[in-house]
């Protein structure tokens, strides 16, 4: 099972993506979360990475492609794996066609979570997220059990620097421009699955579920 998450910053591909991996047992590789690891520890590559993230901006495909090849090698995706994040971009989703015809992987099934770009601002501007293991909540519509606080690991949530409004609107711009030319580029291949990302949570797992069979 060799899942895509796409769609916008802020549609829901994260928590859908933890849900999926979590049910299936298979590993949840979000790119997002390891350029932010990264960029805790001081790597070069989250030195890198940051000043691209900082203003919403991709960091260039050469610092992220060898990476995911990488990790979907390792053992624990031998079962499969759930990609949020990535690909960005088409040479990206040419990268990661060429690592799987090259090891003989399945096929890749595509869940694009749509959203509308009205919906998106309200939905980041709320968002909530654990420093130490990434759970993300909503003020409003997924609030933690205590205010403030994980629910996991008791941590103080904070607001990610890129989900602040000017940077959000610069993402949305570079999503739109560089990251759904991917939704006809999975089409033609006819591994497209749309998803309406506007219903609640458990509706939107229900769909992607029911994809999964
Ligand atoms: P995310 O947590 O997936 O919203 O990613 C946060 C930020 O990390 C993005 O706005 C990009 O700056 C960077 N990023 C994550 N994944 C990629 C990728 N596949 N290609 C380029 N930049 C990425």
């Amino acid at each position: 099972m060799q899942i895509i998450m796409l769609g916008a910053p802020g549609a829901g591909k994260g928590t859908q993506a933890a849900r999926i991996a979590s049910k299936h047992t298979i590993p949840h590789i979000s790119t997002g979360d390891i350029f932010r690891a990264n960029i805790k520890e001081g790597t070069p590559l989250g030195v890198k990475a940051k000043s691209y993230m900082d203003k919403g901006e991709l960091v260039p495909d050469e610092l992220v492609c060898d990476l995911v090849s990488d990790r979907i090698l390792k053992d624990d995706c031998t079962k499969g794996f759930i990609l949020d994040g990535f690909p960005r971009t088409i040479p990206q989703a040419e990268a990661l066609d060429k690592t799987m015809s090259e090891n003989n992987m399945d096929a890749l099934k595509c869940i694009d979570i749509e959203v509308p770009d009205g919906d998106i601002i309200g939905r980041m501007a709320g968002r909530r997220t654990c420093p130490v293991c990434n759970a993300t909540y909503h003020i409003v519509n997924m609030p933690p059990k205590e205010e403030g606080k994980c629910d996991k690991c008791g941590m103080t949530l904070i607001q990610r620097d890129d989900d602040k409004e000017e940077t959000v609107k610069n993402r949305l711009s570079v999503y739109h421009d560089q990251t759904a030319p991917l939704i006809d580029y999975y089409r033609k291949k006819g591994c497209l699955e749309e998803v309406d990302g506007t219903k609640s949570s458990d509706e939107v797992f229900a769909s992607i579920e029911e994809i999964l069979g």
